[in-house]
């Protein structure tokens, strides 16, 4: 009989467009690891039964996107610290003893692209705009960087409030109100964390909010990006990112979770690029 190939997955909500699929297929490639990885779309009703299911075929490790990132959190036997801090999770492995662990790796994608892009976070002003899961997991993990100040600026002002009050830094972390944006100091780092431009929304924020020593980071990628990338060019900031590069280190880091090796990033990206 023929072995059957270790199987990953990506759990999502639509699912179609993610990009994970093929990262793992290029990590593979690289690596020389030969394995299974498909695109899983269930609905949420659907998706404790949906993993059970994937589990029960061989599979070993899901990344899983929204909207399952708390049912995967719920859903796990063992959960990470990181995990556990924010209720959420992006990654399931299988472990050794069969058990389910859950892990968030998305505010480590976040520091290992800022890293990447030449963004040291120790002692800088971060503005963070949003105060949804993304927002949340950067926040802590932009805490744990050591910036020196945390100011949130959310559209529905509660939930940047609820978020400051979990992270409990009261130093270091403030609230803004978002119609209080152009009273705001330029920042050293502008992070976009809204879901605006996967909306199509304008933000029209005010181009004092950064200036030439700033760097702007969005969290979406490509089209959905475009808009905050060209404002933060057009305003001076010494540099623009969209969230690409998060995107393949937190698939990077799900594949050397799994798989033990550590793919070539910078390659996987550069192809991205090239063929979008
Ligand atoms: P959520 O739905 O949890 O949060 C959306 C946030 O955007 C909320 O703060 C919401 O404000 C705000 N928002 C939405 N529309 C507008 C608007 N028109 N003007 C101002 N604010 C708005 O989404 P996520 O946190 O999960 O995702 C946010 C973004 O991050 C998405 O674009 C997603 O693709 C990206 N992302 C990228 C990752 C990567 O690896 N690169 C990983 C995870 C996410 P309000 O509270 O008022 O509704």
């Amino acid at each position: 009989m023929p072995r059957r190939l270790p199987r990953f997955a990506v759990f999502g909500h639509p699912i179609a467009h993610s990009l994970s699929p093929r990262l793992h297929a290029l990590f593979a490639a690289q690596t020389g690891i030969v394995l299974d990885y498909v695109a899983i779309d269930v609905a949420p009703d659907a998706f404790a039964a949906g993993v059970r299911e994937f589990l029960a075929a061989g599979g070993v490790g899901a990344n899983v996107t929204l909207p399952h990132k708390a049912a995967a959190f719920e859903l796990a036997d063992v959960t990470t610290p990181v995990a556990r801090r924010l209720g959420v999770a992006n990654v399931l492995t299988r472990l050794a003893d069969g058990r389910l662990e859950a892990d968030s790796n998305d505010g480590a994608g976040l520091l290992a692209d800022l890293r990447r892009i030449g963004t040291g976070l120790r002692g800088r002003d971060v503005l963070l705009l949003g105060a949804g899961g993304a927002a949340r997991a950067s926040a802590f993990a932009l805490l744990d960087a050591g910036v020196a100040r945390l100011v949130i600026a959310n559209r529905t002002q509660a939930r940047a409030q609820a978020l400051a009050d979990d992270l409990a830094q009261s130093t270091r972390v403030q609230v803004l109100a978002w119609e209080r944006l152009d009273a705001a100091a330029p920042c050293g780092l502008l992070v976009n964390a809204t879901s605006a431009g996967v909306r199509h929304a304008d933000l029209k924020l005010p181009t004092t909010l950064v200036d030439a020593h700033s760097v702007a980071y969005d969290l979406s990628y490509g089209p959905a990006a475009q808009a905050f990338v060209d404002w933060a060019r057009a305003a001076g900031c010494a540099a623009a990112a969209d969230g690409l590069g998060m995107l393949v280190e937190t698939a990077a880091a799900s594949f050397e979770r799994w798989h033990g090796v550590r793919p070539d990033v910078a390659a996987a990206l550069r192809s991205l690029r090239e063929r979008s």
